[in-house]
């Protein structure tokens, strides 16, 4: 394993290009998802020995993983910095933790949300009381936009509930909660934050963030797939109906009725991802025990992908509030003339290098830039740094880019405009 900070599984396995190179692939798609860092795959690896389903009596499997499963559940709440009235909810990722939300509002509850937002937090709202607000181009015309949108319902009965962004999947810009957040709350609106891309980069706290709720998903904070958070104030969750209805979530069954829990086990009925949250965790003990080794090397590979990019003829990058607006290490572009669908296999059948293209499940946003930038394309490659990626990888990148800029593709690919995204 090559990286400087972390290890994580896997990153020194080569494959051939169509240049004629044996290469470890430089994976530059951290923002779809991570690979997992050694200490998450042990810790899978030691809980893979006993298990069964929790809270499921006295017998010892149960009691081995109730007792793991819970112990995951505390560091997360610690990752979180949960405060007394929050609870820790596993889930299966992001879009699970916001659909989840969404079925726990109070019925008259007004949505208010930035059409810059990912499609796991931009759709799960009843249309109806949703209010959109449109795609900023300023930090200034955020907070403008936000107090207009709550200014327009302020006579509505019912709760309001602001929907954030920590960081863009698109343009990996940090949005700017201590502006906006204070704005909501003064407004008496509850705040939910999408960390999925946040959680990886910066540490998170609900109270110094000021926010009800936080979600994010494993898979992009180099754990595995299939569990993901909710975390927050649970007096809303404990009043709503059970996400799923099964075993586990019931305090009592009779012929005369059903009656829920309260707490996280309401919301999480069936027999639950015990290795996810497992790997979960320990992702998030490791990250919180090495943040600043971290955040130093992603501020690193962060500056170098940004100018790097900047610097290559041809290359439009992409951002809502402007060029110097801070950032995690994703950037997406375009070529000038290249199909970024073409760009994406080019780099990684020529190079080994792993990128995303598309619309990035943000179809609002990246059609608002494009037009924007006035490029032709209809979608952007997206690159998006992270633990895996050696020094060489970002020279590998850039020199890969430019080349690409100036002399077009070495072989032809078949690329269909639109396939793939989603
Ligand atoms: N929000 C953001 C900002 C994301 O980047 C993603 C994943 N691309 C999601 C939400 C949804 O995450 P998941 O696919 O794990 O549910």
């Amino acid at each position: 394993h090559s990286s400087t900070v972390l290890p994580v599984v896997g990153s020194e396995q080569r494959v051939p290009t169509l240049l004629g190179e044996w290469l470890d692939v430089a994976n530059f798609d951290h923002g779809a998802s991570t690979p997992a860092l050694l200490a998450v795959a042990d810790a899978v690896e030691r809980a893979s020995t006993t298990y069964s389903s929790v809270h499921r009596g006295k017998g010892w499997n149960s009691r081995v993983s109730s007792a793991l499963y819970e112990a995951a559940r505390a560091e997360v709440a610690t990752f979180v910095g949960a405060r007394e009235d929050d609870e820790v909810i596993f889930t299966r990722n992001t879009t699970d933790s916001f659909n989840l939300l969404a079925r726990a509002l109070p019925r008259d509850t007004t949505v208010i949300v930035f059409e810059t937002e990912h499609h796991a937090t931009l759709l799960p709202w009843p249309a109806r009381n949703t209010v959109r607000l449109p795609v900023p181009a300023s930090v200034a015309d955020a907070e403008a936009l936000l107090r207009t949108g709550l200014k327009e319902t302020a006579h509505l009965r019912g709760p309001r509930l602001v929907i954030l962004n920590g960081a863009s999947n698109v343009t990996g810009e940090y949005w700017p909660l201590d502006r906006l957040v204070p704005i909501a709350r003064r407004a008496g609106a509850r705040i939910a934050l999408d960390a999925a891309q946040l959680a990886p980069h910066a540490p998170l706290d609900l109270a110094a963030l000021d926010v009800d709720w936080i979600a994010f998903s494993g898979h992009k904070l180099y754990a595995p797939y299939g569990a993901g958070v909710l975390a927050g104030r649970r007096d809303w969750l404990d009043k709503a109906a059970p996400y799923l209805s099964g075993g586990g979530a019931t305090a009592t069954v009779t012929t005369q009725g059903t009656t829920w829990q309260t707490g996280p086990a309401r919301h999480e009925a069936g027999s639950p991802n015990v290795l996810g949250a497992i790997a979960l965790a320990a992702a998030c003990a490791t990250l919180r025990e090495h943040r600043r080794l971290v955040t130093h090397r992603e501020e690193d590979l962060t500056e170098r992908l940004v100018e790097g990019l900047r610097a290559i003829d041809g290359v439009e990058t992409f951002s809502i509030f402007g060029e110097d607006h801070d950032r995690a290490p994703v950037v997406s572009f375009v070529i000038d003339g290249l199909e970024p669908g073409l760009v994406s296999a080019a780099l990684s059948a020529e190079h080994a290098i792993a990128v995303r293209d598309g619309k990035f499940c943000a179809h609002l946003l990246v059609d608002a830039l494009l037009e924007d930038a006035g490029v032709e394309a209809r979608s952007a490659v997206r690159v998006s740094a992270g633990l895996a990626n050696t020094d060489e990888h970002i020279e590998r990148l850039l020199n890969a880019v430019e080349s690409l800029a100036t002399r077009g593709p070495r072989a032809a690919y078949h690329v269909v405009e639109g396939e793939g995204w989603v």
